[in-house]
């Protein structure tokens, strides 16, 4: 029997109308998110990660525009919401925190107030105790001590004031969370904390999570299932176990050699060329000109995500025809 899903999204395609053309950054993409898991979504710059997250949201801005598709969460396509619908279903069911938000924080307001114009802004029922027991309630969540609270950004860490962030993105407990690049500008230490977190508070709250980022290494600690983009698509999607062991599409086999392993003393094998231009993607599978097991067939038709097992999908025709 299939699981309810947190979030269903399908098809989904978001394009910027720039001078020179329509870009897709987001084409078609389709995938499942279950109550309570988290689901790792990775790919260079630019393959579409951000503006997926933003296009969740509805936060995305012109010339971003949305072309098609639907994200169902609770029963609704929450594409279509009028925006005041969405204003409320923010936060309260689906919360973003956004890339370098660490730096969003007022500098010169104590993170008190902050949060608590943040609760304020979506529950004006609460009093000023009941804002302040919920504070306190907040940082907790995110193991910071109560003493934060009368704190200004400026003397917190770079970690603090990112479990702050997370503290703000589930004032409302939502039941989905997009976390966007979470411990970019952290040392490494620092990310590991972070991370451990915010995977804490999704527990906690048995929130369904997205983690956007590049780490492959964090990813294979947080991540249930990993989601791979490429130049605006999903190429693989896999739980993360076999993700590792057996990656399928030819660009995910890649970013693994590409990775250092303690076990093994190999030469690390780099991504030969780079990601192409939206403005002006190859003919075919994206990927072609990269990939090393091309064939005539890639460079003339554009591969389709498809299930090659009970768990796992992959775009790349050589996949499709081993599995089939
Ligand atoms: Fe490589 Fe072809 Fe698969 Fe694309 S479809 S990843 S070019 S083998």
């Amino acid at each position: 029997m299939r699981q309810e899903t947190a979030l269903q999204v399908n098809g989904l395609r978001v394009s910027y109308l720039a001078g020179e053309g329509e870009v897709k950054a987001v084409d078609d993409v389709t995938f499942s998110l279950y109550p309570g898991e988290r689901l790792g979504v990775v790919g260079e710059s630019g393959s579409g990660k951000t503006t997926l997250a933003l296009a969740l949201m509805r936060l995305h801005k012109p010339p971003a525009s949305i072309k098609g598709g639907e994200a169902r969460l609770g029963g609704r396509d929450i594409l279509k919401l009028e925006q005041e619908d969405m204003r409320k279903l923010r936060w309260s069911e689906l919360s973003l925190i956004p890339q370098g938000s660490m730096n969003s924080l007022n500098p010169v307001v104590r993170i008190k107030h902050q949060m608590a114009d943040a609760i304020e802004a979506h529950d004006s029922s609460m009093t000023r105790a009941e804002i302040n027991k919920h504070i306190v309630h907040l940082l907790g969540r995110v193991s910071l001590p109560e003493s934060v609270a009368e704190m200004y950004p400026h003397e917190l860490s770079g970690g603090m004031k990112q479990r702050v962030c997370i503290a703000l993105a589930i004032i409302l407990e939502p039941s989905v969370i997009i976390a966007d690049e979470p411990t970019s500008a952290l040392d490494v230490v620092v990310q590991r904390v972070v991370m451990q977190t915010l995977n804490d508070v999704q527990q906690q709250l048995n929130a369904a999570m997205i983690i956007i980022g590049h780490d492959m290494g964090l990813m294979a600690q947080s991540a249930d299932r990993l989601a791979v983009m490429y130049a605006g698509k999903m190429v693989e999607v896999a739980p993360i176990a076999s993700f590792f062991n057996d990656p399928q599409h030819p660009y995910s086999k890649l970013l693994i050699s590409s990775l250092p392993s303690p076990e093994e003393k190999r030469e690390l094998t780099g991504i030969p060329g780079s990601q192409p231009s939206l403005l002006d993607l190859p003919s075919g599978c994206a990927f072609h000109p990269r990939c090393p097991v091309a064939v005539e067939r890639c460079k003339q038709e554009i591969p389709v995500l498809r299930q090659i097992d009970s768990q796992r999908r992959a775009a790349c025709h050589l996949v499709e025809e081993q599995a089939s």
